[in-house]
């Protein structure tokens, strides 16, 4: 029977999403897996949210959408409200950020992220001057 190298350290296949060394020796031993394809195979199937299986990241991937920008395979009914909650923005398809998220797909409203970035930049800025004063 076959052992699948990953059986031995499968820690190492929940990589956090933004760690590529991690990403990429786990990705390193599957290309010497027996079952590679058969594991990519299985793994599409089960729509796999978490990991790397077959040697692709699953944890990391991207949500394809349909010529209106919506997730093809979602239903609207899945996110009603047409603008964001916060800025009352307009989600529209440049607006819109579409990302899985502990495996949960969310959308998120880009004027809001962007205003979000702009203040922790203030933050930041003003804890360095406030250093430099010290
Ligand atoms: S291809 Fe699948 S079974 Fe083989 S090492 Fe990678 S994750 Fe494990
Ligand atoms: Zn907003």
């Amino acid at each position: 029977m076959t052992v699948p190298p990953c059986t031995t350290d499968p820690d190492l296949f929940f990589p956090d999403k933004t760690d590529q060394a991690t990403i990429q020796a786990a990705q390193a031993i599957c290309d010497t897996c027996p079952i590679r394809n058969m594991c990519l195979t299985q793994a599409r199937r089960n729509d796999e949210q978490f990991g790397v299986w077959g040697g692709r990241n699953f944890g990391d991937r991207d949500v394809i959408l349909d010529s209106s920008g919506w997730p093809v395979g979602v239903p609207r009914t899945r996110f009603r409200g047409t603008h964001c909650r916060k800025g009352g923005h307009e989600f529209t398809r440049e607006n819109t950020r579409w990302s899985y998220h502990n495996g949960k797909l969310t959308r998120a409203c880009l004027p809001c992220i962007r205003a979000r970035k702009a203040q922790a930049y203030v933050r930041k800025r003003e804890h360095r001057s406030q250093l430099l004063a010290v």
